[in-house]
């Protein structure tokens, strides 16, 4: 297998790099240095400077927007990207409803959905969950019942990310309680600003307002916001959940994420030597450098291989039980690393204290990153779903 980049891919490597050097927005790069939380205009700000480069969406058809580029100058983007900390963009546009649409929407959906996608003028989250339907999704029990030209929506979700910023959102909903529980879901398009609908904060661990519950009370979906065909929403479904799945590895942020950890361990001391000459701690740190090298290839193996143009398989589960073991590996060891400074800036323990931070910068996001990063192995489908994937499409068994 070929590992090294030919020098074309050098040339674009460098172009890419320049960009962001040039372009990044400067007051977003404050925020993120402080530790700030970033607001719904910082994540868009990105966005459309990707957005006027013509860089904001590689991975769709040209025709739709799409760059036009091969895996590995995707690849090297995502890389680039993560390598200079870039804020990551929301995925549930550009990496989720946005393929649905372009895939399976009417021409009339996707002249009035994938602009708005690409350029950010439409926020979308994510509605499938419920509470009694996560990884027995097809169990889902919100309901759609068609009238004349209206489907009427009525229901709850659960855990919809960052919905409260959300201007519109796609659904799954039941339009069969009568045929088998995959045979009678719709994937719905919903203005999340018709009435009836109402978020409602779920505060996390970590002191976030990230998640939310969502409730549906007699919402009016005009009937041309169905994709697909009524009942087959669970085709829609699959399709995305196969793509959500890709790039959920992060291994270009995981491999940012080690050089920090090292960066702290080699400031922070144990007993007079830096933590990094600790055995124990070094002995970890390894141990992290080896699995996430060997993800990388695993990742590399994918793009180079003769599926590279196919699109996400059920390999793509195993990218996820990895990446997202190593993701939170890595802020086990950050924790460990800055040890007692990490504890004050869990935001869960004192809302509404103002004191002066003590402790080194690095120090402020490490608790409630820590805590956060548990959702890795849940959400995308949690890691013990994944597992039954890879037994039964990869192994066979
Ligand atoms: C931070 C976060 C953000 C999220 N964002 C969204 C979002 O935007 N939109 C959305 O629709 N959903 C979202 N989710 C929901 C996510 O998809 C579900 O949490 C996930 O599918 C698991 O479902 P559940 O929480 O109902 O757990 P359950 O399905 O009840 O599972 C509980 C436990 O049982 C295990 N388990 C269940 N079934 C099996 C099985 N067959 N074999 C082995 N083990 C099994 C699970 O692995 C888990 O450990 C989010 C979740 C989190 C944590």
């Amino acid at each position: 297998m070929e590992m090294e980049f030919s020098p074309e891919e050098l040339a674009f490597q460098q172009e890419v790099r320049t960009f962001i050097a040039e372009n990044y927005p400067a007051q977003l790069r404050g925020k993120q240095d402080e530790g700030d939380e970033l607001s719904k205009e910082d994540f868009l700000a990105w966005h459309k400077v990707l957005y006027e480069k013509g860089w904001i969406a590689p991975a769709w058809p040209v025709e739709y927007g799409g760059t036009g580029w091969t895996p590995t100058q995707r690849f090297i983007f995502s890389e680039e990207t993560a390598r200079a900390e870039c804020v990551k963009l929301m995925p549930f546009g550009l990496t989720m409803v946005g393929p649905v649409i372009y895939t399976f929407g009417t021409p009339e959906q996707k002249a009035r959905f994938l602009p708005r996608i690409l350029s950010g003028e439409d926020w979308w989250c994510q509605g499938y969950s419920e509470p009694g339907a996560g990884s027995d999704l097809a169990s889902l029990r919100t309901a759609a019942v068609r009238e004349g030209d209206e489907y009427i929506v009525n229901g709850q979700k659960t855990w919809t990310t960052l919905a409260q910023h959300a201007d519109w959102g796609f659904f799954l909903v039941r339009t069969n309680k009568d045929a088998k529980p995959q045979e009678g879901i719709s994937f719905l398009l919903i203005d999340m600003k018709t009435p009836g609908i109402t978020v409602r904060p779920i505060i996390t661990l970590g002191g976030e307002h990230e998640v939310n519950e969502v409730f549906l009370e007699n919402v009016r979906v005009p009937a041309d916001q169905l994709v697909y065909e009524e009942n087959k929403g669970w085709t829609c479904a699959k399709f995305l959940l196969a793509h959500e799945r890709t790039g959920i590895a992060g291994v270009a942020s995981s491999k940012r994420g080690l050089e920090k950890v090292k960066e702290i361990a080699r400031t922070e001391v144990d007993g007079d030597k830096p933590l990094l000459s600790n055995a124990f701690f070094k002995r970890k740190v390894a141990e992290l450098e080896i699995d996430l090298t060997a993800l990388e290839f695993t990742e590399l193996r994918g793009l180079a291989g003769p599926n590279a143009n196919k699109g996400p398989g059920p390999e793509s589960s195993l990218l996820k039980i990895k990446g997202s073991e190593i993701q939170q590996r890595l802020t086990e060891l950050t924790l460990e690393a800055v040890g007692h400074y990490g504890a004050p800036y869990f935001r869960g323990f004192d809302e509404g204290d103002n004191a002066h931070p003590i402790g080194p910068d690095y120090a402020h996001r490490a608790a409630p990153t820590y805590f956060n990063m548990r959702k890795t192995t849940i959400y995308g489908g949690s890691n013990e779903i994944q597992r039954g994937i890879i037994a039964k499409m990869v192994l066979g068994l």
